[in-house]
């Protein structure tokens, strides 16, 4: 116990100054008690993200859309819908690779360019940059946090880009969905149709935990 309280102090100096950091904005990286946060990775695609915003917009919920440069650079049309219809979106660097295994000339350009492409399409950065494959280490954060963006892990993994079946999808999810809990699904790169279809009962389960939404990055 005594331990663990002195532990604690010895970290509140960092969190207050991260919070004093002006070059980072400061974002919610969970969302709020009593809701969980949708977030999709790895699109924008024309097919899939914009189905699973046809959903979301039945539902009413705002999701976090943490998009790759590459891809947001080809399909601007589909950001500039998910940002007209009140979604958050995110930085996934620019051609997804592990941030941690490449030049330091490749990390700047993998950080850098994708919040100018997102700016240059709807005049607003993205707050955060999730890591592709969960995989960090203390300089890649230090220069997404330079580049004014606050480093993101993965979410709770569906594992849908498994593509293992809807109702196993769903089951997982629901299994698992509990408060301030951040959900990572996929809306790009690959067939995304086991995702779409999940996506409804996935929602209305979540809303049967008492469960609500709030968006992270925002
Ligand atoms: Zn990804």
């Amino acid at each position: 116990m005594i331990k663990r309280i002195v532990y604690l102090f010895l970290l509140l100096p960092f969190a207050v100054y991260a919070e004093n950091n002006n070059s980072v904005p400061y974002v919610n990286k969970l969302p709020q008690p009593g809701t969980v946060a949708l977030t999709f990775d790895d699109g924008p695609n024309p097919v899939y993200t914009r189905q699973i915003l046809a959903i979301l917009k039945k539902y009413n919920i705002k999701a976090t859309f943490f998009e790759v440069g590459e891809n947001a650079k080809r399909f601007p049309d589909v950001v500039r819908e998910i940002h007209a219809q009140g979604h958050v979106i995110a930085s996934h660097s620019m051609t997804h690779p592990m941030l941690t295994k490449i030049s330091e000339a490749q990390l700047q350009t993998e950080v850098a360019e994708p919040s100018q492409i997102i700016y240059g399409i709807i005049g607003e950065k993205p707050k955060c940059l999730r890591y592709p494959f969960g995989a960090s280490n203390s300089h890649v954060r230090d220069v997404i946090r330079e580049h004014g963006m606050m480093p993101v892990p993965m979410g709770f993994n569906s594992f849908d880009y498994d593509r293992p079946g809807v109702q196993k999808i769903i089951g997982w999810v629901l299994k698992n969905a509990y408060s301030r809990q951040v959900i990572l699904m996929h809306d790009g790169y690959d067939k995304r149709e086991q995702t779409v279809a999940a996506l409804p009962t996935i929602i209305e389960g979540i809303k049967k935990k008492g469960l609500g939404f709030s968006t992270i990055c925002g």
